[in-house]
């Protein structure tokens, strides 16, 4: 049976009372725990949310308090380490309330200016920490420095604008990043909603998505998670 990956991306979005409604919202949803043996979470699937470094903290503590079966990530990390680089926030920091990282977002690309040797750095900071690593990528020829975990095929065209790429094409271009890498964990993100995530980890090759905008409502996030049951 097939492991899946779905990694939420809150972007710069929610504040702790926000984080808070959501977290409520999402604990009644029936997902089971993270002690339950025949729930999704027991079921080898791996869910990540990827929130700002403010709601760090807090998000650990009542996750933990909630029993969510959720991994706490953050979308970016220092291509330094821990000493005199004011603003950034380091791998090891990071760690200290997460276990994911997601590194090369094509929005840290575009509006910071990242390049293929900084993120470089930022996954050999990441790796270091212990931290697992989403890098992500435009195509099959984006440059994947050694050491990510997974890998996220999101073409720019799809983030944001609620046109997704067809599924059969995400699932060619995602084999021809496993044959090319050798990454076993390759995921799709692009305007993944409730009503087409079943088509993409239907695909042979798709290891689960990457959900922006759908992850921010506490609904359709665990609508995405409960699809892997499909
Ligand atoms: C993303 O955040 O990487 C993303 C794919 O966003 P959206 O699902 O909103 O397109």
């Amino acid at each position: 049976m097939k492991s899946y990956l779905i990694a939420g991306n809150w972007k710069s979005n929610k504040t702790t009372n926000e984080a808070m409604e959501w977290l409520q919202k999402l604990s009644a949803i029936s997902l089971g725990t993270r002690d339950s043996g025949q729930e999704l979470s027991a079921k080898n699937n791996t869910f990540v949310l990827c929130a700002p470094y403010t709601l760090l903290f807090f998000m650990k503590q009542e996750i933990d308090r909630l029993q969510l079966p959720i991994a706490l990530g953050t979308q970016d990390v220092s291509p330094f380490g821990d000493g005199a680089y004011t603003g950034a926030v380091s791998a090891r920091q990071v760690k200290e309330f997460a276990d994911w990282v997601i590194i090369g977002h094509s929005e840290r690309r575009k509006y910071f200016g990242e390049t293929d040797e900084v993120l470089a750095q930022k996954v050999a900071q990441a790796k270091t920490a212990g931290l697992n690593i989403i890098y992500c990528v435009s195509d099959e020829n984006t440059v994947i420095p050694d050491g990510v975990d997974a890998v996220a095929y999101e073409p720019v065209w799809a983030i944001g604008t609620g046109k997704a790429e067809t599924p059969e094409h995400a699932n060619a271009v995602i084999a021809a990043i496993k044959a090319k890498t050798q990454i076993a964990m390759v995921i799709y993100g692009g305007s993944v909603t409730p009503d087409n995530v079943a088509s993409f980890l239907a695909q042979s090759a798709i290891d689960g998505v990457l959900p922006g905008g759908a992850s921010l409502d506490a609904e359709k996030f665990a609508a995405l998670l409960q699809a892997v049951e499909l």
